[in-house]
């Protein structure tokens, strides 16, 4: 299927009526990195830092982190890697740490909540980071951010690790962004602040979703009830778009949506420019973004919204029949 697209690989998504989209995609071990090359994605969106944390049967210890950040640094050979910091807890528990069971994990003690209440995991992690980047640039995310002063919490972590390999003579990062995800309606509606002091954020649209929606992502009976063309979803995104341009935080989304390529092109008509997916979707999410006009679909879905329709499918679709 790579092949396929092979003859687009090294070409930019620039739709037809002139928006770059930046294709980027989602990795979490060392057997992904090698798609940065096949994919032709421009670096790595999401780098799921607990997949190394859940395929191990004790705690790492923060030499074994270096390294393993250290390689995943040395094969993105330069383009940018964001990396998440641990998301447990939910649908991923670790065997090695205590976990307590919750009635409702979705909702429950998991990912920047655990970080922050427990941190030595996190510091662990951070100081890992900092060791690793050894002069580079350097990109951390936290997950799950429901309000300014979770992320205000975490950035001060970072901080301090800075501060700590700055006494120990250490190499700092050439450069350090820190981000946050958007995974929980709240903080769309964060103050304007928020927006003004995080480095980036990234949508992780497979909790945003179950979130806006209150449908568990895991449970069969009502995953798929809700498209994400809805209108209320997409006038949602619209919102955090408009949030961000104010303050010219740059935004990402990261769900699996992000590789469907209906899907991807309706995000980018919203006005999402960076898109993050697993690297098979880049080929497919690129020839599609290759062929459409954005101002173009954008009217569509806003006339469907407009005509009062609840998912905006049905007028794409065959917008992109008529064009075929
Ligand atoms: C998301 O929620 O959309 C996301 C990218 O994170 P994860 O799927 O790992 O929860
Ligand atoms: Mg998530």
């Amino acid at each position: 299927a790579q092949e396929r697209y092979a003859s687009i690989r090294e070409k930019p998504a620039v739709t037809v009526d002139g928006h770059t989209i930046s294709l980027v995609m989602n990795a979490g071990l060392m057997a992904d990195l090698p798609s940065l090359e096949h994919s032709g994605a421009e670096g790595v969106g999401l780098f799921r830092t607990e997949l190394q944390f859940l395929i191990r049967s004790q705690m790492p210890k923060r030499s074994e982190l270096v390294a393993q950040y250290t390689r995943v640094m040395d094969a993105a050979k330069g383009k940018p890697v964001v990396f998440r910091t641990l998301d447990i807890g939910s649908d991923k528990v670790l065997p090695y740490m205590k976990h307590l069971a919750e009635p409702n994990p979705a909702l429950g003690w998991r990912a920047i909540r655990v970080g922050l209440d427990k941190p030595g995991v996190l510091r662990m992690q951070l100081q890992a980071l900092i060791r690793a980047s050894n002069g580079r640039p350097l990109t951390i995310m936290f997950p799950f951010v429901a309000q300014f002063e979770e992320y205000r919490a975490a950035r001060a972590e970072v901080d301090k690790a800075i501060a700590r390999e700055t006494r120990l003579g250490h190499p700092l990062p050439e450069t350090l962004k820190v981000g946050a995800m958007l995974e929980t309606p709240s903080l769309a509606f964060a103050p304007q602040k928020f927006f003004e002091e995080v480095d980036f954020i990234s949508i992780g649209g497979n909790d945003l979703k179950q979130f806006f929606f209150a449908a568990d992502r895991e449970n069969e009976l009502v995953r798929r009830r809700y498209d994400t063309l809805n209108v209320s979803f997409l006038s949602f995104i619209e919102r955090i778009v408009e949030r961000c341009a104010i303050s010219d935080t740059p935004l990402s989304f990261c769900g699996e949506d992000a590789g469907r390529p209906v899907e991807a092109m309706c995000l980018a008509a919203m006005g999402m420019r960076t898109l993050s997916m697993r690297p098979a979707s880049i080929g497919p999410v690129k020839s599609l973004l290759l062929r459409a006009d954005l101002g173009e679909l954008r009217k569509i879905i806003l006339n469907a919204r407009h005509r009062g329709a609840q998912s905006v499918r049905p007028s794409v679709m065959e917008w992109l029949r008529q064009q075929a």
